[in-house]
């Protein structure tokens, strides 16, 4: 059954989360007719607004809509109360985040920097110790980094460190499609479930209708999942703006890039040999550094110059993200400068903080922080296709869908 049941603290639980101001809100639907991802629906972005103000913490919970929104800002520029709907929808998705967190960390990253801040330095402190204990011999006529770093033992750690990280964010990913599931109305997913328990597989009601999806369905949106992740389609139409969508595009292929390298490929890409300009080895390791460090650089002058609407509102952890990134991705040039320079020791102490600041800000950030949005929108994208599809074979031609 729908969990209809009020809580009067949520709004203020979702302001612990960022900027929530829409008490002023007149409901003149300004935000929607801006919004280039509001397709026919009349209630994106302002149903989920509504549901916080009315302390509908399971129907909140179980919403698509924050992951649904890119953030281009254009509906707080158009609302005329200046309730930020936009922002509101970020804060929405901070608190989505530390809900479908099962073990509470995410929360307390959220709402307190002394808990973030700890946890940083408590995972960089267990580096540090781990780098401490199992570095190899500090040879110092010359530069041998796989020496003082058995490259074997980092590519293991990499794995173990991995698979661990996509326990975490799978369980909870796994909330998410449970909360969907069994406590959300916002994108009709509710009423597949509903379908599922009655008879066979699953269902999407409309006015009353029942409409069977059947496994098929399911089975031929997978490719969203893939294909949004890749392109970030909706971020271009969300954004209108080919530069902003250029620049978030080349920053996710830069992670996924450095990903590749240091998880699949360490073994090829840490190397003491001295490759020349042209190796793949050199210019794919300079493409994914170049990216993450403009990306960094970009999103933080962006933040502190407030110039844009998508940055007027900076929560804590939308510094730690891009000053972490940045660190990383500086130090990582440092060793190869060093390395490039004849400088052992140079070199063995930078690549351990580089080692420090990667793992902390990867553990913290990746399963509980801001990352997390990198599987959670392509799901979300996923579960609304499911909807829009089976409609789309069931209902009346000319039948005007809801998509929120
Ligand atoms: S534009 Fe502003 S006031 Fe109008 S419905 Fe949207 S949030 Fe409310
Ligand atoms: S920020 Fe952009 S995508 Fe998000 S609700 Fe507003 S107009 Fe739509």
């Amino acid at each position: 059954m729908t969990n209809v049941k009020s809580d009067p603290n949520l709004l203020n639980e979702v302001r612990e989360y960022g900027h929530f101001d829409v008490n002023a809100c007149y409901q003149c639907g300004s935000c929607t007719v801006s919004c280039s991802l509001a397709k026919d629906s009349a209630s994106f972005p302002r149903r989920t607004m509504r549901y916080v103000l009315l302390g509908l913490k399971g129907l909140l919970r179980g919403s698509l809509e924050p992951w649904l929104c890119y953030y281009c800002g254009d509906c707080s520029t158009a609302c005329p109360r200046e309730t930020e709907p936009g922002e509101a929808m970020m804060t929405l998705r901070r608190y989505l985040t530390s809900r479908y967190d099962w073990t509470g960390l995410s929360r307390k990253f959220y709402q307190s920097k002394a808990w973030e801040l700890g946890g940083l330095f408590a995972v960089g402190a267990f580096m540090a110790l781990l780098i401490l204990l199992f570095h190899g011999p500090l040879v110092t006529e010359r530069v041998e980094l796989n020496t003082f770093a058995p490259v074997h033992l980092v590519h293991y750690f990499d794995l173990a460190m991995f698979a661990v990280l996509a326990f975490f964010l799978f369980t909870n990913a796994f909330r998410m499609y449970w909360f969907i599931m069994h406590e959300g109305r916002g994108a009709g997913i509710l009423d597949i479930i509903r379908g599922f328990k009655e008879d066979g597989f699953g269902y999407v009601r409309r006015e009353g209708e029942k409409v069977r999806i059947p496994l098929i369905v399911f089975l031929s949106q997978v490719w969203t999942i893939i294909w949004n992740f890749a392109s970030q389609k909706l971020f271009l139409a969300c954004s209108r703006n080919t530069g902003r969508w250029l620049k978030h595009f080349l920053l996710v292929s830069g992670y996924v890039l450095m990903l590749l390298l240091v998880v699949v490929f360490l073994l090829w890409f840490q190397t003491d040999n001295i490759y020349p300009l042209y190796h793949p080895q050199r210019w794919l390791g300079y493409y994914a550094t170049a990216v993450l460090l403009y990306g960094a650089l970009e999103i933080i002058i962006g933040r502190i110059r407030k110039r844009e609407q998508i940055h007027r509102f900076s929560d804590f952890s939308d510094w730690m993200f891009p000053v972490l990134l940045l660190l990383t991705a500086v130090t990582g040039i440092l060793v190869h400068i060093f390395r490039y320079m004849g400088l052992p020791l140079a070199t063995y102490y930078m690549y351990s903080i580089h080692l420090v600041i990667a793992v902390a800000m990867l553990v913290v950030e990746v399963p509980f922080g801001k990352w997390a949005h990198l599987l959670y929108r392509p799901l979300a994208v996923y579960f609304q296709a499911v909807r829009e599809k089976a409609l789309e074979q069931k209902v009346p031609e000319g039948a005007v869908l809801d998509h929120a």
